[in-house]
């Protein structure tokens, strides 16, 4: 079994930035993150700390709202294959561009794509939309699963009218063969994220971010407080994946963090592993 961080950004990877000039600018303002920039080198390092295998790093176009990609997925894309044993790449495509499910099918063909992220508020976009159901219907086609961000959205300039994760309900009955995960479990709507996981076969949820205090603190409480550890033990032990969120949070802490939670061995194991493999093709 691999263990698997499926929530990486490569926002700050020095390899990518020092291509782009103004990137780094961009992601500041867009991507609000202070982080100084790191070689990819850091990334292995964290994994090679938290045993953890492979990392899914997720590029986000804000083509349509912001004129850019951050960072471009074809540099994303480059970079998984040099290094194919450790990275696993996801695409991310506006799903408002008119060329969404061209530029879609052209990616698939030139790179080993693994799924697609995609951000309802930094992208501005409602899930709705017919353009983005039809896009939707075209990954399931294809057999991609879509990692969607929902949750909290620091940013006032950022809308919260898409980020709830029951919006993926109606989704879920619509598209009833893609796989959707939840990122950040819907914090703070953990109950409304743990209502739609348990409603759709083809739903799960991932544990990236950090909002209540230390990664030990915060998946203590949405693991075993707020979402009572019985409920996750019985309900969820299937549907939950690992990811850190990186770089707001480092790989290894997280991992840690999950590695010490008090919940059952095997959950964890199925966390850190066993889940993902229903999810993506590796
Ligand atoms: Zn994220």
């Amino acid at each position: 079994m691999y263990r698997i961080d499926v929530h990486v950004h490569p926002v700050l990877v020095s390899e990518i930035l020092e291509k782009y000039p103004g990137l780094l600018e961009k992601v500041r303002e867009i991507f609000y993150i202070g982080t100084a920039p790191q070689p990819i080198e850091v990334i292995f390092k964290q994994m090679e700390i938290a045993n953890i295998d492979k990392v899914v790093l997720l590029p986000i176009d804000c083509t349509t709202r912001f004129g850019v990609e951050l960072p471009p997925v074809d540099a994303v894309m480059k970079l998984v294959e040099k290094y194919p044993e450790r990275l696993l790449g996801f695409t991310s495509i506006d799903p408002m561009r008119a060329d969404a499910i061209e530029a879609l099918k052209e990616q698939v063909k030139r790179y080993e794509v693994k799924g697609i992220k995609l951000n309802p508020a930094l992208q501005g976009f409602n899930p709705l939309d017919k353009r983005v159901l039809d896009f939707l219907r075209k990954c399931a086609e294809l057999e991609l699963p879509v990692l969607v961000h929902t949750g909290h959205v620091w940013m006032k300039r950022d809308s919260l009218e898409h980020v709830n994760p029951l919006v993926w309900d109606k989704i879920a009955t619509l598209v009833s063969d893609l796989k959707i995960v939840l990122a950040h479990m819907g914090f703070p709507w953990l109950w409304e994220t743990f209502t739609v996981l348990t409603r759709h076969e083809n739903v799960y949820a991932d544990i990236s971010n950090v909002y209540t205090g230390s990664p030990r603190e915060h998946l203590s409480y949405i693991l075993t407080e707020a979402l009572p550890k019985r409920i996750v033990e019985r309900f969820l032990y299937n549907k939950i994946v690992f990811g850190s969120d990186y770089p707001r949070i480092e790989i290894n802490k997280m991992a840690e963090a999950l590695g010490s939670l008090d919940i059952d061995a095997q959950v964890k194991d199925r966390i850190f592993g066993l889940n993902v493999g229903k999810l993506i093709r590796l």
